[in-house]
């Protein structure tokens, strides 16, 4: 399949996302790179990135000498999150949601609650040096006629600076994309062996969190789709089974959207279970509940609709009576999460109302989940978000989850925004959805 460039841009999703544009680009700072810097090389950008943000981190010096990528034992020994940055500040388009400001807003947010190494000392670990991740990597769940389609593109994206690789969002590419986002996926197997190595020898292991972008879990398996271009943590899951022989994954997908690349890569597949839960109606509209999975597969995905307007009280009850039961029955060797936070009651591209406190909960429930059921192994990435304000204190607050303080939460959100959340029709759902995968 070559991959076909498309020079104008379709509205769907995009539509919302430019009503929001005055609201995003009023919180764009001067990390947004002009568009003279997007010929520069990513490593660059990237080196420039992590000099500025990581003061008081893991230097490569310190790495084992088998996995430049992975701090040694003793240096993960007291660490209770350890996260990677790929910021991809070379894939941008101006006044596009899914814009380079994201991760840095999220740094900001970090440093500015002092979460980071710099304040944490061991407690908090960010890796250096990702390794990209390789061709073979994203070839585990893309068709090798995308990727090679991808990098041939980049010569036209050079060119015009700018072009369009699918109309849903629309999804766009400049010249660094190709390899951003082999950093973006590398970043995330790097995690994957960091939190392995560390559940050998403690069973309390640091969280992973994957501070990355392009997002993935709209990418199919044959292309690109809804501002993702790999499919981030699709590609982890097959890595921890071959690289780690971690047989069985558990994926939960939290994002407002439906995660139909993540579904689509694995609907027959026993070994993989995906569970998510959106907005029902939502982007791309795949996810009925009645998708359960195909052939050998069957019951291994649970897709979980909410009607518009459900916020805390029923993400909780979901977690409580669909997440963990499924989990439990799983009996998953690691658990990743796509970790989308535009189910924010502030988010501009959807109708929940998660709040901040939502996503330390969150955090905090699938961390023990982790622990209770897989050696505490557990790597998050990050999919959605894009009001940067919540976005990035949605994460702080994760962050606080996994290092098991308080959530600061109440700082943040105001409940005086939120509305009565529908909740006769949350409980229909739970209800149909624990009948169909006998909960
Ligand atoms: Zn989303």
């Amino acid at each position: 399949m070559e991959l076909q460039p498309i020079f104008s841009p379709p509205s769907s999703v995009g539509n919302a996302c430019f009503r929001m544009r005055h609201q995003i680009c009023m919180s764009m700072n001067h990390h947004m790179c002009k568009s003279d810097a997007r010929n520069r090389v990513f490593l660059r950008l990237q080196s420039e990135y992590s000099f500025k943000i990581s003061r008081g981190s893991i230097y490569c010096s310190n790495f084992s000498e088998n996995n430049p990528t992975t701090p040694s034992i003793s240096e993960t020994t007291d660490a209770k999150v350890i996260y990677s940055v790929a910021p991809a500040m070379g894939h941008n388009k101006e006044s596009h949601p899914e814009c380079n400001s994201r991760v840095p807003a999220i740094m900001d947010a970090l440093e500015k609650v002092e979460l980071t190494s710099k304040f944490r000392g061991s407690e908090v670990i960010e890796l250096q040096s990702l390794r990209p991740a390789s061709v073979d990597d994203i070839a585990s769940v893309h068709a090798k006629a995308y990727v090679s389609g991808l990098e041939k593109v980049m010569d036209q994206a050079s060119e015009k600076g700018l072009i369009f690789i699918d109309g849903s969002g629309p999804t766009y590419a400049t010249p660094t994309t190709f390899q951003e986002s082999l950093l973006a996926a590398g970043a995330g197997t790097s995690l994957v062996d960091s939190v392995v190595a560390a559940s050998k020898v403690s069973h309390n292991p640091p969280v992973g969190f994957a501070l990355i972008r392009p997002p993935g879990h709209h990418a199919v398996p044959k292309g690109p789709m809804g501002f993702c271009v790999f499919g981030n943590v699709a590609i982890a899951a097959r890595y921890a089974q071959r690289a780690h022989g971690l047989k069985r994954v558990f994926i939960i997908d939290f994002d407002v959207h439906h995660g139909n690349g993540t579904n689509d890569a694995f609907y027959d597949d026993p070994d993989i279970f995906f569970l998510s839960t959106h907005q029902d109606g939502s982007y791309p509209g795949t996810g009925k509940i009645d998708q359960v999975g195909r052939g050998a597969g069957e019951g291994a995905t649970l897709n979980l609709p909410l009607p518009g307007g459900s916020g805390d009280i029923a993400m909780r009850t979901v977690f409580d009576e669909v997440i963990a039961p499924c989990a439990q029955r799983f009996k998953p060797d690691i658990i990743l999460v796509s970790a989308g936070y535009d189910g924010h009651v502030l988010d501009p591209l959807a109708s929940l109302q998660y709040t901040t406190g939502t996503y330390y909960m969150l955090a905090s429930s699938i961390k023990q989940l982790a622990k209770d059921l897989c050696g505490g192994r557990c790597v998050f990435f990050l999919e959605g978000g894009y009001n940067l304000t919540s976005l990035s204190y949605s994460v702080a607050d994760s962050f606080r989850a996994f290092l098991g303080e308080p959530s600061l939460a109440a700082d943040f959100d105001d409940p005086a925004i939120l509305y009565d959340e529908p909740s006769k029709m949350v409980k229909q759902a739970i209800q149909k959805i624990k009948h169909i995968h006998s909960l």
